[in-house]
């Protein structure tokens, strides 16, 4: 059984989601500072700065190391802020602690692998410093957890995690996919984990930082992290993703925070009514869908007496072309029409390759 603090025992925020804010990298004293000075009327609780930076490429801005942390420890002294950073290594968690951080969080690049993950987690014994996990860059829900448990297993009480996305070959307009389901899977298996979301790298662009925490809110998420500039457009990191502190403002002030029930006694009888008519749309989809395997069955065991080949590449193409445009002309999104039929083509094959494997038996006996 996991030991798992409430996230107000560490992070304070009053109502509503707690929100976490900062520039992706400390890149000056002066850049730091007026981030957070322009942030500082938000009253949020905790700010975030990247120190060490794990880039993709070399050659670019790895950021300021322990030099950052000084002009960190400084704004906390005169101030009173309080900050989280990331942290990949042992010697990076015995830094943040000698500058008296207050939150580390494990990067996406990190919570993948176990070795680093458990030299961390080996670092932290003996500390009660709350520790927030990214999820892996690849959709991996047993390695999100795993990542969890081991800093759990090192003494830390203080956790949450970050849905930041993840990545993938496939060209979306998401920078890291959300694949939502992965952490509302993590909710299912750990309820009492604080869930935060980071819609700055799961975007990729300041546009879509709106929509895409108003949809993890609505997803009872609690709280943010979202990247914050002085001058977004010459960060020397993630400049797209960047939003000025006033722009934070007005994101903040616009997301609405769902509650789980509603104490209007009508409201649950018309959910009702309507869930009932839910029940009986997806009744019509499953008698639907059993009528075109039938029809499946058909074309395989045809297949099969004439010696084609299961796989039609033309056919497959002009179903994912044509359905995706019926989808959009019934005003539904062509890209889960697109996802749908790839579940359902999949599930033809098999059901083919079962037709012709019958069928041989059959000869065979
Ligand atoms: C970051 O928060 O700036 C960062 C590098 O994030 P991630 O680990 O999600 O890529
Ligand atoms: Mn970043």
């Amino acid at each position: 059984m996991m030991q798992i603090a409430a996230l107000d025992t560490w992070l304070p925020s009053g109502p509503g989601p707690a929100i976490i804010s900062g520039p992706c990298s400390a890149e000056t004293p002066e850049q730091l500072r007026a981030t957070i000075e322009a942030l500082a009327p938000l009253q949020l609780p905790l700010y975030r700065a990247g120190i060490w930076k794990p880039r993709t490429r070399p050659n670019t801005f790895e950021g300021n190391g322990e030099e950052a942390l000084k002009w960190i420890a400084e704004l906390k002294k005169e101030k009173g802020y309080r900050f989280a950073v990331e942290v990949a290594s042992p010697a990076h968690v015995a830094l943040a602690l000698k500058y008296d951080i207050d939150v580390l969080w494990i990067g996406a690049r990190s919570t993948v692998n176990p070795f680093t993950v458990q030299e961390i987690a080996d670092s932290l014994r003996g500390t009660d410093i709350p520790v927030m996990i990214k999820n892996p860059v690849n959709p991996d829900l047993a390695l999100w957890m795993g990542a969890i448990e081991r800093i759990s297993q090192a003494g830390i009480t203080k956790l949450a995690a970050i849905h930041r996305g993840f990545s993938s070959f496939e060209k979306s307009r998401y920078r890291n996919q959300p694949m939502w389901q992965i952490p509302i899977e993590l909710k299912t298996e750990l309820p009492e984990l604080p869930l935060f979301c980071d819609p700055s790298h799961i975007g990729g662009d300041r546009d879509m930082i709106f929509p895409i925490s108003q949809e993890s809110l609505d997803l009872l998420y609690d709280g943010l992290m979202i990247e914050s500039h002085i001058d977004p457009d010459n960060a020397w990191s993630d400049a797209k993703q960047q939003v000025t502190p006033a722009s934070l403002g007005q994101i903040i002030s616009q997301l609405q925070t769902r509650q789980l029930n509603s104490n209007n006694p009508r409201f649950y009888q018309s959910m009702e009514e309507i869930r009932h008519r839910i029940d009986q749309a997806d009744r019509e989809i499953l008698e639907a869908m059993a009528k075109r395997m039938r029809l499946v069955q058909e074309v395989g065991v045809y297949k099969k007496e004439n010696n084609v080949s299961i796989l039609q590449l033309a056919r497959w193409k002009e179903i994912f072309k044509s359905r995706s445009e019926w989808a959009e002309k019934l005003q539904l999104d062509p890209d889960f029409a697109r996802d749908l039929y790839r579940i359902i083509h999949l599930a033809s094959i098999r059901e083919q390759t079962a037709v012709m494997e019958e069928k041989k038996d059959e000869h065979a006996t």
